[in-house]
């Protein structure tokens, strides 16, 4: 199947007589006819449900639509983005080890990294994903356990090498994990450049209509946990929580990694996405790839107009020709980017606050990356604790726009844009 079909029927084959939709399961729990049969769904000796703060079959159907989409071996859903982030990492590394991270990542994505998981002591070193090779490869660690990187940056819009990073994290014997968020698997499938694991915020395109925060996993399968058992105990030596099961061994390239995190951090930690939210995410998907191409479209357009009008300062769009990232954009996205735009108002933070102001079509909302067009001025909103310098150092200058072009129709789009624009 290709990629606009698997958005319609993956993950989901319905027998005779059986909903044509994904159902949802709303039950918490699971019948048995005796304790046996639920003993061996406990040892992990045969596959089935028993409680849902574990699985739900509602979850890992519409987990393995995206496992299809993405090219992986299997899938998980989470309860947020975050939730995904955290678990892909703490999946390998844990107190004492060192993860190697791009430094342009989600914001919420880097906290999560730089102070939460700091402080649950597993190192980070951030690396600019423009650095040099000897700069990546000076980073690594005897101890170093995943390399992390996201497709398109939120809000940096930077395009992340994936090749590059794959190849420099295998040398190394350790996996890539790629937030492939804002390209989604229509635009980019980084399976296919190398990466092992690949993470979602499901809220943003996937859902694409803001009804449901979550999050998915995706293992390519082809990561060799074996071949670097020193490096990954987690998975090559016996789980003594889960009756000495070895997951590299009873799962295989295809399984183990999915099947520990549900077995460990889903038991334990329990942040799984409510069957409700799975079903209206896989009504999103169903849409995935008619709703990119037009976010693509629209986004274009407008980046287009954005980098002609003379009030404007700059844009960062890494479609347009003139941007730094257009040859890599090129390379990993053919089709397009995202709808995501960045851009300064001339005039700074007043101008900025001015336009938004008289935007009506576009509105003012913390979100980004679905069907309505939003828009988000940093400095005075998410980063408005900053002064202007530390701004200008996080990357979020005190005139940054972040305008999230929607599926309107992109005539009505403009116009908002160049009456908003008259008024500054
Ligand atoms: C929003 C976002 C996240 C976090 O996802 P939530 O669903 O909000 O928890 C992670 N990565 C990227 C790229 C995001 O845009």
């Amino acid at each position: 199947m290709r990629q606009e079909t698997k958005c319609i029927q993956a993950g989901y084959v319905p027998g005779n007589g059986e909903p044509r939709m994904i159902p949802i399961i709303q039950s918490t729990t699971f019948k048995y006819d005796t304790s046996e049969d639920m003993g061996k769904l406990f040892d992990l000796e045969a596959p089935g449900y028993f409680y849902t703060r574990l699985q739900n079959p509602t979850n890992d159907m519409v987990a393995a639509k995206i496992a299809a989409l993405e090219g992986g071996s299997a899938a998980m859903l989470t309860s947020s983005g975050q939730a995904a982030s955290f678990f892909s990492v703490f999946n390998l590394a844990g107190a004492g080890d060192h993860v190697i991270s791009s430094a342009s990542i989600y914001g919420g994505t880097y906290n999560l990294f730089n102070v939460t998981m700091r402080r649950m002591g597993i190192e980070f070193t951030f690396v600019d994903p423009d650095c040099s090779d000897e700069e990546l490869e000076a980073a690594f660690r005897p101890n170093t356990k995943a390399v992390f990187g996201e497709t398109i940056a939120n809000p940096a819009l930077t395009v992340f090498d994936i090749e590059r990073f794959a190849n420099a994290a295998h040398a190394h014997g350790v996996p890539l994990i790629v937030d492939n968020t804002f390209a989604t698997p229509i635009n980019c499938r980084p399976i296919e450049w190398g990466a092992d694991i690949v993470t979602h915020s499901t809220t943003k395109y996937m859902d694409g209509h803001d009804t449901g925060v979550g999050g998915c996993i995706v293992d390519s399968g082809k990561f060799d946990w074996m071949a670097h058992a020193d490096k990954f105990p987690g998975l090559t030596t016996p789980d003594e929580s889960y009756h000495g099961i070895t997951y590299a061994e009873k799962f295989g390239l295809e399984g183990a990694y999915i099947t520990k995190a549900t077995a460990q951090l889903m038991r334990d930690l329990g942040s799984i996405q409510a069957p409700m939210n799975a079903f209206f995410l896989n009504l999103g998907l169903e849409s995935l790839a008619v709703r990119m191409q037009r976010h693509c479209e629209n986004a274009q357009k407008v980046a287009e107009y954005l980098e002609s009008h003379e009030k404007i300062a700059w844009v960062q769009y890494p479609g347009l020709p003139s941007n730094k990232y257009y040859e890599l954009a090129r390379k990993y996205m053919p089709n397009g980017t995202c709808g995501v735009i960045s851009f300064g108002v001339k005039g700074g933070r007043a101008a900025a606050e001015e336009f938004m102001k008289h935007l009506k079509v576009g509105i003012i909302a913390t979100h980004v990356a679905d069907a309505h067009t939003c828009v988000l001025h940093p400095a005075s909103s998410t980063h408005r604790q900053l002064s202007d310098e530390e701004l200008v150092a996080a990357g979020v200058g005190p005139d940054l726009v972040r305008f999230s072009v929607g599926i309107e129709n992109v005539d009505d789009i403009l116009e908002d844009l160049a009456q908003a624009l008259a008024c500054v």
